[in-house]
């Protein structure tokens, strides 16, 4: 079939399917490296499972209390491993991203003590969870007190800012590995390493925190690797691997973690308590495939950074630097740029592609936010989905793709809804 053909079905106009397969077979070298990343991940997931014995049982849920889940204890097992932490928790009880780090938080700081985040603002969900914006059960409602460190503008750490806002109350410190919604550089793992030892070095008694969003198994490394005391995400991106339902993690010191469960559950009860029900092959498998379903949100990044550079877009990260996330932000500067490429990828889901997204009031945000997402997991982000605030500069943020195949048909179709709604003009369409 040729290209125009396959895409045509779709429809798809020849000029943009043509334009999109030149800017494809560019990237060959690109996949290669990303190829042999997931292999190491693979690697290490496997090695993991195989230490602690993964086994058939661990496959069977608990109900209840839960005690005693061979399944769900070993997982944590395997998620310590895979970390190199001393312990784990990865739980269905964990709702989201933001609840794991809202746990993390509340559970290893307390009244009178401050966070400090050296790396900027935070992702947009967590202003509430901290108290930036008032919000009811906030951590600021405890007495627990926020300083921040902005990044250079040329997107360095401001190591004498940092250094001058560390004091005697400075008891955690949150880094945040991923962009989220904003358009700086993501951290890679050496950067976030670097940034650890100067905090250690001035305070050695403080905690670490990394959210590690969306970065797990982009690397070979985690920033548990490099001296955090925890690393913290959601099931729903990158290590759910698209198969887990629910869920969060997180990995570190033993102290951290069994504070966490201890507020996770109860005092007393720890980490003792909460049935798996019927989640655990979902957390095995998709823990399994996430080093390849990665690799496959890392290429739909990369190739939608390489269309959208070419047609003049800023885009971060750029066409040809190197990845520590899966998110891609495109900045269209224009509302209907914004809406145009959300409903593209809309169009190419295999789940709700008759669906059209529109601007809406969202929870957790300051503004209205456009979601585009055809997912076998409502909400995962791990699958083809786009989202952006409606709200300057006017920035996409891209991201998942369970497999390659459907990540380039999503950016494809965006590009042919741009091109539809006259943001991209058919004559831009040349490499
Ligand atoms: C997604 C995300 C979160 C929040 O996760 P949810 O599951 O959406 O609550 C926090 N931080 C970063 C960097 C994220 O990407």
């Amino acid at each position: 079939m040729s290209v125009a053909d396959k895409y045509s079905q779709f429809g798809i106009r020849p000029s943009v399917s043509e334009f999109a397969e030149k800017i494809c077979s560019a990237l060959s070298e690109r996949f290669e490296a990303i190829d042999e990343n997931a292999e190491c991940c693979q690697l290490k997931v496997i090695k993991a499972m195989q230490d602690n014995r993964a086994s058939e049982a661990c496959l069977l849920g608990t109900t209840g209390y839960g005690y005693n889940d061979l399944g769900r204890d070993t997982l944590e097992q395997v998620y310590a491993s895979l970390f190199h932490t001393e312990d784990a928790l990865v739980r269905p009880q964990i709702t989201c991203g933001t609840h794991a780090l809202a746990l993390a938080l509340f559970s290893n700081l307390r009244p009178g003590d401050e966070l400090l985040s050296p790396v900027g603002k935070p992702y947009d969900t967590l202003e509430e969870v901290i108290g930036i914006r008032p919000s009811q059960g906030s951590l600021a409602e405890y007495g627990v007190t926020y300083s921040q460190v902005d990044l250079l503008p040329d997107g360095g750490f401001d190591y004498e800012g940092i250094r001058n806002s560390i004091n005697e109350r400075t008891k955690l410190v949150t880094i945040q590995r991923s962009k989220g919604y904003q358009t700086r550089p993501t951290l890679s793992v050496k950067r976030i390493g670097e940034l650890i030892s100067f905090i250690k070095g001035i305070k050695p008694e403080v905690t670490v925190m990394v959210d590690n969003c969306y970065g797990e198994f982009v690397e070979d490394i985690e920033p548990s690797d490099v001296g955090a005391d925890m690393v913290v995400g959601s099931l729903i991106k990158n290590p759910g691997g698209g198969l887990a339902p629910i869920g969060g993690y997180i990995a570190g010191k033993k102290k951290c973690i069994e504070n966490a469960a201890h507020r996770l559950t109860s005092p007393g009860l720890g980490k003792e308590v909460g049935a798996s029900l019927g989640v655990l092959p979902a957390f095995y498998q998709g823990l399994f495939l996430a080093p390849t379903v990665t690799a496959s949100a890392l290429k739909s990044a990369i190739f939608a950074a390489n269309i959208y550079e070419k047609l003049g877009f800023a885009v971060v990260p750029n066409s040809t630097e190197s990845r520590h996330d899966i998110i891609q932000a495109v900045t269209f500067g224009t509302p209907e740029g914004v809406i145009g490429f959300c409903q593209g990828i809309q169009a190419a889901a295999p789940i709700d592609s008759f669906v059209v997204p529109e601007p809406w009031e969202m929870p957790g945000y300051d503004a209205d936010v456009i979601m585009a997402a055809g997912a076998f997991v409502s909400g995962s982000s791990i699958e083809l989905s786009a989202d952006g605030p409606m709200k300057e500069p006017y920035a996409v943020y891209f991201q998942g793709g369970l497999t390659w195949p459907h990540g380039k048909l999503g950016i494809i179709m965006s590009l042919e809804y741009l091109v539809r709604s006259g943001v991209v003009k058919e004559s831009q369409l040349v490499v």
